[in-house]
């Protein structure tokens, strides 16, 4: 179906959205071993299919994609072409996120590849006005904290640097479970410092510990979260303090981290009071987008049209957009409630 109401995406990975035409004429132009030798087969490839068994292994198909943006032509293009894809499909405002780190193989800064993916935003806004972007920063868990906390406190303080001017706040994406997350609180402990928005991927393949080392972060966003239904007394903590679950529900089903869209528990948080959204998450990885992400949220997921509304409200509260401009936006959307 297709949903005429403004549509929020808060969780969106650059890297998990490269159109897999875009994707296979970059790979040739730069010489990169392609998996298939035709566009058919190649889609298959990059398409998550259901044998994929844990975020873990959902993570290593990012590699192609990464292999190709390591240049600035690369990450431009590709952050173009996904912001002229969302308004396309009807958004209003979408957040998306990438790690500048692992554009730097083949000799780009993370500041190039920020630059890089800030100039192809502003090239797909040109085209397409409609729409308003914000950039999340990603910081990496790679293995233990010290593998890379280096490279995670620089991406803060480019952050910094390009706060307002694309930039709108930083993320801890990547492996979870490796240690424990709030062994990564260098990482916010200086974004807070510096006055940077964050949100933290937590509670998707691990259980509502990680999601409480994130709110202990002061983290009022979690990357999925799904996982602190397990734990009722926190729950209501995150309740009272106004805490917002990014929920990606196909992404969660792909990694097994939830059974199924029927026994995930999203709107059973909805209905405890807990702020949720709906998110892609990665919308040519996972071959979703929001439209078939509320299908099933209406089909599978126990929701209603109008909470549809309410959670696109959520995720306008929650987002890193100037205040002055949610307003207007909470008031168009709730038109929809009719
Ligand atoms: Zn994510």
């Amino acid at each position: 179906m297709k949903y005429d109401f403004p549509k929020l995406d808060l969780h969106l990975h650059l890297d998990g959205s490269m159109l897999p035409e875009s994707a296979w004429e970059m790979a040739k132009e730069r010489n990169i071993k392609l998996p298939a030798d035709n566009i058919d087969d190649f889609k298959k490839f990059i398409v998550v299919t259901a044998d994929c068994r844990s975020v873990n292994e959902y993570l290593e198909r990012f590699e192609m994609p990464l292999q190709i943006m390591q240049d600035s032509s690369a990450i431009s293009r590709t952050a173009k072409e996904l912001v002229e894809l969302l308004a396309g499909q009807g958004l209003a405002y979408a957040e998306i996120r990438f790690a500048p780190q692992l554009h730097t193989r083949n000799g780009l800064t993370q500041k190039d590849a920020i630059e890089a993916v800030i100039d192809g935003i502003n090239k797909g806004i040109e085209n397409c006005p409609s729409i308003k972007i914000g950039v999340i920063c990603c910081t990496m868990s790679v293995g233990p904290e010290t593998a890379n906390m280096e490279e995670n406190l620089e991406t803060v303080r480019l952050a910094k640097d390009y706060l307002g001017k694309g930039i709108c706040g930083i993320d801890l994406a990547g492996a979870e479970g490796i240690v424990p997350l709030k062994n990564f609180h260098p990482i916010f402990d200086l974004a807070k410092e510096l006055g940077i928005p964050f949100t933290c991927h937590a509670g998707d393949s691990q259980g509502p510990d990680t999601v409480r080392d994130a709110m202990d972060f002061g983290s009022k966003r979690i990357g999925h979260g799904h996982h602190i239904f397990d734990d009722k007394e926190l729950c209501k903590s995150a309740i009272k303090e106004g805490v917002t679950l990014e929920i990606c529900p196909t992404s969660n089903i792909q990694c097994q981290s939830q059974p199924s869209y029927e026994e995930h528990p999203a709107k059973k948080l909805f209905d405890m009071g807990m702020n949720i959204t709906i998110n892609t998450d990665n919308m040519i990885l996972s071959d979703i987008n929001l439209d078939k992400e509320y299908d099933r949220c209406l089909n599978q997921m126990g929701f209603e049209y109008k909470d549809l509304i309410k959670m696109n409200i959520n995720s306008v509260k929650a987002s890193f957009m100037p205040e002055e401009e949610k307003q207007p936006l909470i008031e168009r959307l709730e038109k929809y409630y009719k």
